[in-house]
């Protein structure tokens, strides 16, 4: 997509700390990093967010996460690695342009998880209920 940063960090027209490419996907460094090393993985072709990205493609996207989480984890001696993926406006998704971020970790690194809340009465099972149904109607 002519317009989209991500696609032109692909292509080289625009600058990044590139990690990683191969024909599939590029890995590079976030510019606004949670911790020193944070990653990007993109697919090299433009795909909005999960909801529009082919199965394949996703999993060469996962598949680089795994790689370069390994390699992030023994080079900076990381104490951990959040893989994490951003999916539309209301989840923090910022680039419309697929990407997973692999994310340094460090003990007492000040950042903190989201926050569990318990369920209402009643509600956990009929959620379940709810997404079960639908996923057995795709099966069908
Ligand atoms: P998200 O909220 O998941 O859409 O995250 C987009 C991420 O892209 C943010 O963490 C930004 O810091 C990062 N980002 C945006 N533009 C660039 C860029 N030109 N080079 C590197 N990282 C970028
Ligand atoms: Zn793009």
């Amino acid at each position: 997509m002519s317009d989209c940063i991500f696609c032109k960090i692909a292509a080289k027209e625009i600058p990044s700390e590139k990690l990683y490419e191969d024909d599939n996907i590029f890995v590079f460094l976030d510019a606004h990093p949670v911790n020193p090393g944070h990653a990007l993985v993109i697919p090299k072709a433009h795909h909005l967010n999960i909801f529009d990205i082919p199965e394949d493609t996703f999993a060469q996207v996962m598949v680089g996460a795994k790689k370069v989480a390994g390699i992030i984890k023994e080079t900076l001696q990381t104490d951990g690695i959040n893989i994490g993926m951003n999916n539309d406006p209301a989840a923090g998704q910022v680039v419309f342009h697929a990407h997973v971020h692999v994310i340094p970790r460090f003990e007492n690194d000040g950042h903190k998880h989201w926050h569990g809340v318990p369920y209402k009465e009643g509600e956990q099972k009929e959620i379940a209920e709810r997404i079960r149904g639908a996923i057995e109607k795709t099966d069908q």
